[in-house]
């Protein structure tokens, strides 16, 4: 049996996560789950949102399933998301975006993946005020994890048949951090002829993806960037309830979707937990049993595009818990 740290987090948390361990039990796969607290629920047990008992669960087990975590907005505790993937350095946040059949979205056949560096840039947490007068956030871009995410996607484009990798930047005005990132994504893609390569400004592209998605395949961005796009090509294909992520590192990896802890609607059972599921099948691939991965995004597409259950962000008024009886039932 597999030994697995389930992260529960806030907000929709729980019932997302809960939605998403039903599913994997639905596709006959054992798990045993190591629950670790994190955020506010681990800062009123344990005095800090990210306790090292939750590091060293994901430590041992290599793999984590993960709610979605609160940050305090302008105040408070650092994120513990960025702490968690610096702690584990899960340097790539692995993002595939795809059109559902039957939902309701400005295009179809969408069919993207965002890769996003997770351990620098204005993420890197290098801030401080000026007096009273102003702030001053540090930029860190370093060759070493440019060269690494870079690689990353030419090597995830190679393993999974893509045919484009296209580097995302605003080296025209950020000539030395972008420019860095930009140089580094173009010599490692003279390693990898076979993969069609292309820059583009993350201006410019944000227009194109609005026009014309299916000019993309797979986009690598440094962590500001990534994260800003990542919830721009969850709209493109019907809403952050529907695109799971992978952060991966050299010791192991945290499944969690795009969206954050929704406190708009926790608690009422109704959030979509396709998302959570779909990082569920991410799971489950990487744990070698890619036909319950299988069954479950198979499971999730009839559900719908039948619409046997739809959430309400998709337009239904299925809470979660029928929603899930309706996948479990299609797997
Ligand atoms: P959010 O993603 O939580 O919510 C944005 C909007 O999308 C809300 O209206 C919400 O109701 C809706 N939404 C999100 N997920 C949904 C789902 N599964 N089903 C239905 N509707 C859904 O973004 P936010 O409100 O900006 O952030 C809330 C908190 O989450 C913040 O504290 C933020 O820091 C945190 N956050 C955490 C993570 C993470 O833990 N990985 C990621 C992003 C944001």
């Amino acid at each position: 049996m597999h030994t697995v740290t389930l992260i529960p987090g806030d907000g929709i948390g729980p019932e997302v996560t809960a939605a998403a361990v039903e599913v994997i039990a639905a596709a006959g796969i054992k798990i045993n789950w190591e629950i670790a607290d994190m955020g506010i629920t681990a800062l009123e047990k344990y005095g800090t949102p990210l306790p090292d008992e939750a590091i060293a669960s994901v430590k041992k087990n290599k793999f984590a399933l993960k709610g979605p975590v609160t940050t305090p907005v302008g105040k408070g505790f650092r994120s513990v998301n960025v702490g968690l993937r610096q702690a584990l350095n899960l340097y790539a946040n692995l993002r595939p975006v795809k059109s559902f059949p039957g939902i309701p979205s400005p295009f179809s056949s969408v069919d993207l993946v965002v890769v996003r560096e997770n351990t620098e840039d204005l993420y890197a947490g290098v801030e401080h005020n000026i007096g009273n007068v102003a702030a001053e956030a540090v930029k860190i871009i370093t060759k070493e994890a440019s060269n690494r995410i870079a690689r990353f996607a030419f090597q995830y484009a190679l393993e999974h048949r893509r045919k484009k990798v296209t580097a995302v930047h605003k080296a025209n005005i950020l000539k030395l951090s972008d420019g860095l990132f930009l140089n580094t994504c173009q010599a490692a893609a003279r390693d990898y002829p076979d993969i069609e390569f292309s820059d583009r400004i993350i201006d410019a592209l944000c227009m194109d993806l609005v026009l014309a998605p299916h000019k993309y395949d797979v986009l690598v961005l440094p962590n500001l960037y990534g994260d800003i796009v990542s919830d721009l090509c969850a709209g493109l294909v019907g809403g952050l309830g529907l695109v799971p992520g992978a952060n991966i590192g050299t010791e192991g990896a945290v499944f969690e979707a795009v969206h954050g802890s929704a406190p708009d609607i926790a608690g009422k059972g109704i959030a979509n937990p396709t998302a959570l599921m779909l990082c569920a099948a991410m799971l489950l691939d990487q744990l070698g049993e890619t036909t319950a991965a299988e069954k479950i995004r198979r499971g999730i597409e009839q559900v719908i595009e039948e619409k046997i259950a739809l959430t309400r962000d998709l337009g239904g008024s299925s809470s979660t818990r029928e929603f899930t009886e309706a996948i479990c039932r299609a797997i």
